[in-house]
This record gives structure tokens, C-alpha cells and sequence, in this order.
């Protein structure tokens, strides 16, 4: 069982670096919830999803990271200020080394298909919302015990 909002308070202090080159601001809105999952694959979810937040915004921008239980989900949204997604790319930014053409930034482009893998490994939803110049969101929705998840889970792999 882990703490998420220990785990997600812990990501922001680490990341923050990250954020103050551009001057952005964390807005956490947190509430205590905790998960039955293993806990590297929980923080490198988090850490990808903070991340691509702070690194995509613009100068002044702000992020907003929700974490809270939902019945019996959990649910964590990390909603960014940035540049956006172009639509026809949504479907595509979640496969293996695909990246948006941006000039001078750099990126395996693995993070948000190693997100996705943990999100399907535990049974849950990974939605995605953006406007271009104006920001993006992704939703998360996980079951926090193992019964809530279906039986075949267990033999799948990352
Ligand atoms: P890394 O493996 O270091 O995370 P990456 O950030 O390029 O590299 P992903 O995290 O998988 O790879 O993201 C894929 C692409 O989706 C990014 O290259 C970027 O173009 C786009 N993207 C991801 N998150 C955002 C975001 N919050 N705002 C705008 N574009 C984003
Ligand atoms: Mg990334």
C-alpha cells in the first residue's frame, strides 16, 4: 500500500527545479489516498506525467495536480498551461518514441507510452484533453485494490 499524496508531494520537491527555470507554478490540490500497487511504477507515472507538464509550458505557466479518491478509484489529473497537443497527434504521443515536432527540445519520447503501460497493468483509464497555445490535461482513473481489478491482470507485463 502506498501513500500517493506522500509520493506526489515527494515528485513536485524533485521536479521543482524544473519548474523555476520558467518561472511556473505547482498548484497542488491533494487529498489523502493511497494505493495497492508497487511503488516504482507509481512514481515513475507521476514523475512522467509532472514532468512533461513543466517542460511543455510556457514562461509564468502554471500546472495544477489533482490527486483524490473517487469511490473505489483513485483519481489524478496534472493539467498544464503549455503549448498544447495538435489533435491528430492525441492518438499518437502515448506509442513508443513518438514525439510532437517541436524544434530544440529534447526527449526519448517513452515517457507517456511507459505511463500508459502502468495505467493498463493496474486496470485503469489514461484520458487526455489539450487546446493548442492554451494547455493540456491528462486524466487518470486507477482501482486502489487488487480485487477491483480484473483476474488476468496479474500475467500481464510491462
Ligand atoms: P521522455 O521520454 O523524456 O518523456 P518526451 O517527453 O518527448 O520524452 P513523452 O513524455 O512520451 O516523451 O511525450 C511524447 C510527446 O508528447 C512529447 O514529445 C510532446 O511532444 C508531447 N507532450 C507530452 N506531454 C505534453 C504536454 N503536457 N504538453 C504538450 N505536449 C506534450
Ligand atoms: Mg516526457
Amino acid at each position: 500500500e502506498i501513500d500517493l499524496k506522500e509520493l506526489v508531494e515527494q515528485t513536485i520537491q524533485r521536479l521543482s527545479l524544473i519548474g523555476k527555470e520558467k518561472n511556473i507554478h505547482i498548484r497542488a490540490h491533494l487529498s489523502s489516498c493511497s494505493i495497492y500497487a508497487y511503488k516504482p511504477y507509481m512514481e515513475e507515472l507521476v514523475i512522467n506525467l509532472i514532468k512533461n507538464a513543466l517542460i511543455y509550458n510556457r514562461e509564468n505557466g502554471e500546472v495544477d495536480i489533482t490527486l483524490h479518491q473517487e469511490g473505489r478509484q483513485v483519481y489524478f489529473e496534472v493539467k498544464d498551461t503549455g503549448i498544447g497537443i495538435p489533435e491528430a497527434e492525441l492518438s499518437k504521443i502515448f506509442k513508443r518514441f513518438y514525439r510532437v515536432d517541436h524544434q530544440n527540445r529534447t526527449g526519448t519520447g517513452l515517457g507517456l507510452s511507459i505511463v500508459k503501460n502502468i495505467v493498463q497493468y493496474y486496470q485503469g483509464t489514461i484520458d487526455v484533453r489539450s487546446q493548442i497555445g492554451a494547455g493540456t490535461s491528462f486524466t487518470i482513473r486507477m482501482p486502489i485494490v487488487e480485487g477491483e481489478r480484473k483476474q488476468y491482470a496479474q500475467y500481464d507485463t510491462l
